[in-house]
């Protein structure tokens, strides 16, 4: 019996589907709704991860559907619990990631809510987070984790004696949370040490790997708990999706972590998760060429004249780059590059930055397009500029994420804003 035989028995098409069971004289407005719907897949194996644009699915019976619903067999029931298209880009992720699980969620942010929920604080717990974690991550601490009694604490984690300080202090955290590559100063942070401290300590470990991701550090591989992205920027890798990832080291964490996906309800939507998987299967290309052009880029910068410093861990003057040499993968650090413009003040970097004729700016980062964004300006205005001084964030720096073009051509691009800005 061909598998389009619409005389087919009850059961015999998707698996028993009760499209299978439709009466055949249906009239035109049914039709219209209902035809063309759950034709066999036999004959339609797809290469590449559908994008399964459904909100439920069917199960050839009840007792199937109670099952799923029960957790005793696996399969989908409603989108927002599960996606295949969402499922396969969670397993890229955790594979490349070397965890227990991964569950993807609609946002960066929406993910780092989710991986400090894990951690399931009590009220009068603490937090220790870096200092120079993005922006939004000490916003989201101060205002959503802050009312419920859980109290942020600060720290410079680069610095071993201050963060040892900050781990002993009572109430001692129950979870730290570190980005291995700061913002936007570049810096690199000893992950190794830091777990070890903390795990000492009785901390957890959240790990924002965003900027670094698994391609250059594997934040798992030395044992932190739980690693974080935002896969809006290299997973995704194009500039048109946003996402997010969690990671859990401990297969016990995965169902907290899933009903908080449920609950929370920012999932990732399967459109997103088809264009960051489809990233995601040239991550290690890009980030390979991602690292080549910055260290290129990072070492004509620090030969320019009108460039005060360059922030930058493939440079060997830079504080991280033993660091990044013994953690990152050998010969590589990353896509991320900061420098300051001589003795330029605001009006300056607005010239140059209006003069960029190639790279955009934009307050992103990771993208196959090189982009440049000016910390004052963005992720650091509401800053004093006292506070800004002393974190060595000054008026004339800028982050430039370097993309995959000719760096020929990034060069040329900067050598002539730097130029005609007049910097
Ligand atoms: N973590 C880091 C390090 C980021 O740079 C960002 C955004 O820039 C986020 C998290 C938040 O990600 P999203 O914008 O996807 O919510």
């Amino acid at each position: 019996m061909s598998t389009l035989d619409t005389e087919a028995a009850p059961g015999a098409r998707n698996g028993g589907a009760p499209d299978a069971e439709a009466p055949a004289d249906l009239r035109f407005d049914t039709v219209a709704v209902h035809a063309g719907d759950r034709l066999p897949l036999e004959q339609a194996i797809p290469t590449a991860t559908p994008i399964y644009a459904t909100s439920t699915f069917l199960s050839e019976n009840a007792a199937a559907l109670d099952a799923i619903f029960g957790g005793t067999r696996k399969g989908y029931v409603y989108a927002r619990y599960a996606n295949p298209t969402v499922t396969a880009l969670e397993e890229a992720i955790n594979r490349l990631e070397g965890g227990a699980a991964t569950v993807a969620f609609g946002s960066g942010m929406a993910a780092l809510h989710a991986a400090l929920q894990v951690v399931e604080f009590a009220p009068g717990d603490v937090v220790l987070a870096a200092r120079d974690l993005y922006g939004a991550t000490h916003t989201l601490l101060h205002t959503l984790f802050a009312p419920l009694g859980v109290t942020p604490r600060f720290a410079d984690c680069n610095d071993a004696e201050a963060f040892a300080a900050a781990l002993q202090e009572e109430p001692r955290p129950r979870a730290v949370v570190i980005e291995p590559v700061s913002n936007p100063l570049i810096r690199v942070l000893d992950v190794e040490a830091v777990v070890r401290q903390a795990h000492a300590a009785g901390a957890l470990v959240i790990v924002d790997n965003t900027f670094a991701t698994p391609y250059l550090l594997r934040p798992l591989a030395y044992d932190a708990d739980i690693v974080v992205h935002s896969t809006t920027k290299y997973f995704g890798g194009h500039g048109d999706a946003f996402g997010g990832s969690v990671t859990v080291r401990d297969p016990d964490r995965e169902g907290t972590l899933r009903t908080l996906a449920k609950l929370l309800g920012a999932v990732l939507s399967p459109f997103e998760a088809h264009l960051i998987h489809r990233g995601t299967k040239t991550l290690a290309l890009r980030m390979e060429r991602h690292c080549a052009n910055a260290q290129t880029v990072a070492e004509w910068l620090s030969t320019h004249p009108r460039v005060a410093a360059v922030h930058y861990p493939g440079l060997p003057s830079h504080a991280g780059h033993a660091v990044a040499a013994r953690l990152f993968r050998p010969g590589a650090f990353g896509g991320m590059l900061a420098f300051e413009i001589a003795g330029a003040g605001q009006p300056a970097v607005y010239r140059f930055i209006d003069h960029l004729r190639l790279l955009i700016a934009a307050t992103t980062l990771g993208d196959v397009y090189s982009e440049v964004s000016y910390p004052v300006m963005s992720s650091h205005r509401d800053w004093s500029p006292a506070l800004r001084r002393r974190a060595g964030i000054t008026e004339g720096l800028l982050r430039l994420s370097v993309g995959i073009e000719d760096p020929a051509d990034i060069i040329a691009d900067l050598d002539q804003a730097l130029a005609s800005a007049e910097c």
